[in-house]
């Protein structure tokens, strides 16, 4: 399934889809062009020598033709009037040409990265600023490939797409001038036979690239077949399916074939199309040139002259359609990236230090609160909770899965806020903090403990990034993880993650702690971990939580009952209702109650 999101999340960046052209578009467009404001000088030079160095393009048909006219004798008088006069003028034509879009190249190439630059970053600090229930809506791929995929297309088209629409409409316009000047009956007989052939050639090369991706598109889908099969070659043996899926990537192949053979048919007639239209419509005007030069009334050089420019209009011509799908792609990821960077941030500021205004002594209040998902309105995940964990309190929020025991955590690190009631810290109501202090505050030991690719050290340090190495060291030692990390040959500076070695459930969640203990936090969540530990880890990671629960609020999310005997008060909440609660000796002595039933059921498991 992973995979299969993979697969889409690459096809994403090959075909990015296209979008309609509109005034909301353009507007998108400028706005996101107005990144380019502080590089506008060097855009505005590199801008200038494209113009430039398109015109000076034009200059060069006119004088190949010169150069053939002098050859033959049949050039009229004037100022480049020799064969090496009018090859020097060419040189320096090209010479001019080729300065002009070095620098054309050099600027825009620079503008357009230093653009997409702060593009990017914008967007990455706007993202990783976002609400959780952004999140919750959105598939993590797709907002990667925004990031990747959309923004590349927008850095390609200040590079590339702009410049060659410039370009292309400067040689359309100026090439069509230059050959009504030479000729204008040849110019009328191109005209009239070259844009249907254009039109006629675009689509049909459009189609066939359609059959192709077809083709392509089979073809990866049989590849994942292959991929799934040998990953999970276990399965398959053990079920005894060679043969099931043996045929399933036969028909799988097939239909690659099929798809391919039909593509095939119509890249042959393309073919003969290009070479008996396209090139005979170039034999009809060089055969009806050759008759005006045969009648005097053009030179030799004037029909190279105008043989070429008819190229270059050609060119453009068929160019324009290929430009403008660009152009609607790039209007496609501007308007994505526009969306994302209309998004409203979450309250939080963007600082590296982590000086706490408001310091509390940790004592959580949840009075009345009701609370739904934004994604699910209909689902009233907390109905009227209320108890209260006292500063340095341990409170267990027990209860069935799905009872919302999570969902209360979020509210306290304040991913969320209540629909309906208050939550209070210090016996303020949440919304009243900065939202940087509450989280300064708040620390959270996961169920599953997400390292990242660096190492074990960075990986503590991500709880306090300024902390030393020694205070990082006193960590793991109070977190029971100091003596198997400097059991690594490598000690602290192990890599954990794809490159590293693995860890262990038990030292995943010690490295947790450690990190929970450097952001000594006023109050402490613990998810505690579903799936258990073998009895000498299970004694060093409830050792490591001790250390850390000292001196200040807990609220542990408890699936076994066995651990949370010692807490302060004992909360169980079933479907969103708080239905009980107190310590272990008073929910035990409820007849009828949850948490006896529960403890009971635990006990003979
Ligand atoms: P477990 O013990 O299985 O972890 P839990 O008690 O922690 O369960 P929650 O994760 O708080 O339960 O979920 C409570 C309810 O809210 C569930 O019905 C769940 O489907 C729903 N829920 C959880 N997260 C979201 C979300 N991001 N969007 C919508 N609904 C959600």
């Amino acid at each position: 399934m992973a995979r299969a999101r993979l697969n889409s999340g690459n096809a994403a960046e090959e075909e990015l889809p296209k979008a309609k052209i509109n005034r909301q578009s353009l507007q998108n467009l400028i706005k996101l062009l107005s990144y380019l404001r502080p590089y506008r000088v060097k855009f505005g030079l590199g801008f200038f020598f494209l113009l430039l160095s398109s015109i000076s393009s034009l200059a060069f048909p006119a004088a190949m033709g010169k150069l053939i006219d002098a050859a033959t004798g049949t050039l009229s008088e004037g100022i480049l009037d020799n064969i090496n006069s009018i090859a020097i003028a060419l040189m320096a034509i090209l010479l001019v040409q080729a300065v002009f879009s070095f620098f054309r190249i050099l600027w825009f190439v620079e503008v357009a990265e230093k653009t997409l630059a702060d593009i990017r970053k914008a967007t990455y600090a706007k993202l990783i600023t976002l609400p959780m229930r952004f999140f919750a809506q959105r598939r993590v791929g797709e907002l990667n490939s925004r990031i990747s995929a959309d923004l590349s297309q927008i850095q390609d088209s200040i590079t590339t797409t702009l410049a060659e629409i410039i370009r292309q409409i400067v040689v359309f316009i100026g090439g069509t001038i230059a050959l009504s000047l030479v000729s204008g009956k040849l110019t009328l007989m191109m005209l009239s036979i070259l844009p249907v052939l254009v039109v006629v050639a675009v689509v049909f090369g459009r189609f066939i690239r359609k059959l192709s991706r077809q083709a392509q598109d089979k073809l990866a889908d049989s590849n994942t077949i292959v991929e799934e099969t040998l990953q999970g070659i276990a399965n398959v043996k053990a079920f005894v399916n060679e043969a099931y899926e043996v045929i399933r990537y036969k028909r799988s192949i097939d239909e690659v074939v099929k798809l391919a053979l039909r593509g095939a048919k119509y890249r042959g007639a393309f073919a003969s199309f290009i070479i008996f239209c396209l090139f005979g419509s170039i034999v009809a005007v060089v055969w009806y040139g050759s008759n005006l030069v045969s009648q005097g009334l053009i030179t030799v050089g004037g029909l190279t002259t105008f043989i070429l420019y008819a190229t270059f209009v050609g060119a453009a011509m068929g160019s324009f359609a290929e430009l403008y799908a660009q152009l609607q792609k790039t209007v496609g990821a501007t308007e994505r990236v526009i969306e994302l960077l209309n998004e409203d941030n979450e309250a939080i500021t963007l600082t590296e230090t982590r000086t706490i205004k408001n310091k509390i002594s940790g004592t959580i209040d949840f009075q009345g609160v009701g609370f739904y998902y934004p994604s699910r309105k209909e689902v009233q995940v907390l109905n009227d909770v209320s108890f209260k964990a006292n500063a340095g309190e341990r409170v267990a929020v027990v209860g069935p899965s799905g009872a919302g025991k999570s969902t209360i955590a979020s509210l306290i690190l304040r991913f969320y806020e209540p629909t309906q009631g208050t939550l209070l810290f210090d016996g303020i109501p949440s919304d009243a903090y900065n939202l940087n202090d509450i989280r300064n505050q708040v620390a959270i030991v996961p169920q599953d403990v997400l390292l990242f690719g660096g190492s074990i050290l960075e990986n503590i340090q991500y709880g306090k990034t300024d902390a030393t190495e020694a205070e990082v060291i006193q960590a793991a030692q109070r977190a029971n993880a100091h003596e198997f990390i400097t059991g690594f040959p490598e000690g602290y500076s192990t890599l954990v993650g794809e490159r590293g070695i693995k860890l262990s459930g038990g030292q995943r969640q010690r490295i947790a702690i450690a990190r929970a203990l450097l952001k000594d936090p006023a109050i402490l969540i613990l998810d505690e971990a579903t799936s258990s530990l073998d009895s000498e880890s299970e004694r060093l990671v409830q050792e490591a939580l001790e250390e850390l629960m000292k001196n200040r609020t807990s609220i542990i999310i408890a699936h076994r009952l066995s651990t949370i005997r010692e807490a302060d008060r004992i909360v169980v909440i079933d479907k969103g209702k708080v239905l009980e609660s107190g310590t272990h000796a008073q929910l035990i002595a409820q007849e009828n109650g949850l948490y006896k039933y529960l403890s009971e059921l635990q006990l003979e498991g």
